[in-house]
This record gives C-alpha cells, sequence and structure tokens, in this order.
C-alpha cells in the first residue's frame, strides 16, 4: 500500500479545493444583490450601467470560408478556374461567397479568370493587359484571327458544333482577342467613322474592352450558303439559339437590350462573353441580364474619368 500517503494528500488537496470554491460562491452571492440592483432603486444606476453587456451577436457555428478551404487555394494556384468554382460550391455559391465579401482570394479584376468584369468603370489591371496563353478558335474566322482564352477557344468550338447539329448553322468568328494596341486603333476608327458619342455606344476604350480579355468574342452565323452579318446574327437562327443556349457552353450575351444604363452599351447580341459553364448556369438559372447585377456591382454607364 505505498499509495496510501498520496491518497491522503489527494484527499487534502480536493477538500481545500472545495472549500475554496464555496467560499468564493458566498462571496459572489454576497456581492450579486448589490450589483444587480433592482430598477426603481434610484442610488443604482451607476453600478448598474457599469456591468458588462453579454454579446448575442456571436454565430456559434461560423460558416466556413472558401479562402481557408486548400481544394480551392490549390485550383487557383493551378489556375484551373472551373475547379475552383466547385471547390467553392458550384456557380450560385462561388457568386454569392464573392457578392458577400467571403472570398478575398478571387477578384473581379483579374482577367487571367473566368469570373473577370470588365466595364466602363472598370479598367483592365493592367490597362496593357494580355492573357498568359491564347488559342485558335475551330471555327470559321470571318476576319482577322481568331484567338481566346484556351478554354474560351474550346467551349465556343463545341458550341458552334451543337449549333450545327441542332440545324441552325455553325458560328463565325469576327472578332476575338484583340490586344490593347489593336483596340486604340478600334476606337480611332470607330471615333473617325461616327464621332466619339456613337464609338462609345459601341466600342470600348482601350484597356475597357472585354476582348482584351481573350474570353470575349463577336460572331456571326455561317451557313453553307455563307456567312451573315454581325447586325443580323440576332435574328438568325443561330443568334437564337445561342441567346437560348449559349449558357450550356459558359457563354453569356454580354449586352442584352434594355440594359445599356447598366453595361454601359447598346444591345449586342453577337457578342458572347465566356465565364465557364458553372457561373453561365447561374446566371441563366438566376434570371439575370448584366454581369454588374450577377456580382453585385455598381452599374457603369460612363466612363469615370
Ligand atoms: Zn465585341
Amino acid at each position: 500500500m505505498a499509495d496510501a500517503p498520496r491518497i491522503s494528500a489527494l484527499r487534502w488537496t480536493v477538500t481545500i479545493g472545495l472549500v475554496a470554491i464555496v467560499v468564493a460562491s458566498a462571496c459572489a452571492f454576497a456581492v450579486l444583490p448589490r450589483l444587480v440592483a433592482p430598477r426603481h432603486v434610484a442610488a443604482a444606476p451607476a453600478v448598474a450601467a457599469a456591468l458588462p453587456v453579454p454579446a448575442l451577436t456571436s454565430t456559434p457555428n461560423p460558416a466556413p470560408q472558401p479562402c481557408d478551404d486548400p481544394a480551392v487555394t490549390a485550383a487557383l494556384a493551378a489556375r484551373d478556374d472551373e475547379a475552383v468554382i466547385t471547390a467553392v460550391g458550384g456557380g450560385a455559391a462561388f457568386r454569392d461567397a464573392v457578392v458577400s465579401g467571403d472570398a478575398p482570394c478571387i477578384t473581379l479584376a483579374d482577367a487571367n479568370h473566368v469570373w473577370v468584369v470588365v466595364d466602363k468603370a472598370r479598367p483592365l489591371e493592367p490597362l496593357s493587359f494580355a492573357p498568359a496563353a491564347l488559342a485558335k478558335v475551330g471555327v470559321r474566322l470571318v476576319n482577322g484571327a481568331g484567338q481566346l482564352q484556351p478554354s474560351a477557344a474550346a467551349a465556343l468550338t463545341t458550341m458552334s458544333d451543337a449549333a450545327a447539329a441542332a440545324g441552325v448553322g455553325s458560328l463565325g468568328v469576327v472578332s476575338g482577342y484583340r490586344s490593347y494596341q489593336t483596340q486604340v486603333s478600334t476606337y480611332a476608327s470607330n471615333v473617325a467613322n461616327g464621332g466619339k458619342a456613337a464609338a462609345d455606344a459601341t466600342s470600348a476604350h482601350p484597356g475597357y474592352s472585354e476582348h482584351q480579355t481573350g474570353f470575349a468574342t463577336d460572331v456571326v452565323s455561317c451557313t453553307s450558303a455563307g456567312c451573315g452579318t454581325m447586325d443580323g446574327f440576332g435574328t438568325s437562327a443561330a443568334g437564337k439559339w445561342v441567346a437560348e443556349n449559349g449558357w450550356r457552353y459558359g457563354f453569356i450575351v454580354r449586352y442584352e437590350p434594355g440594359q445599356t444604363a447598366v453595361s454601359g452599351y447598346d444591345s449586342e447580341p453577337w457578342h458572347l462573353r465566356y465565364i465557364g459553364p458553372q457561373l453561365a448556369a447561374a446566371y441563366h438559372d438566376g434570371g439575370f441580364h448584366t454581369l454588374e447585377a450577377f456580382f453585385g456591382l455598381p452599374a457603369a454607364p460612363n466612363y469615370l474619368g
């Protein structure tokens, strides 16, 4: 029984501890009535007011922050946009996280990602931005080089093939990626042709064009008889099909009719913007008509400067 002295010591420790608790409780109960004074006692308010107010707003189970999720950070590092959106929980969850400010690792100003938003109030950063990679689209080229960021180029090709399979003709590209320098001459020639006001309604200042992101393209309808014009696209069979089905392939019609006060541009049924299939599905399902509304951004009717 070599443990007897230790057990005895333990008993003493427990006893002393219990006595201490009883004494402390007694003191607390003695003080409490003086601290919690009844309201009708006029002398007490100064002490009562000094009592700490318990915080009732704390959240017991805060929602997990997307940017703390290793799957999100790994996909961001790999520049795999669809994997990022999947890891956040899909298109709608991604949008909600961005709009609520819960995803500070996602920046809508970064044109390396499909969620970039460029408008008259949101220039490219930097103004001379150029995509890290470009790929040639697999559709008919009506004019110039048809290049987009690789994910957008592949999706456009798939969409054009699907349109042809649906019997509405295929798509031709009039303009895809345009560099800062190209936009300098595009805008200047639009001003020369129609004046500044007319140019600003349909053409962006250099550094403010979605075409410079490599995620936007101007398309026309092509059949065995040839290709139509940009102006004729909206009423063509392919144009109607794209307006209805483009989201399935990750594309939205960026400048819809009646949205000029928000988007800053007149209706352009031919100007398609790639945002990836998950965001496009959330955009479609949510009934959105501008990226500004989708991401809770201010309207951008005019240039700020
Ligand atoms: Zn365009």
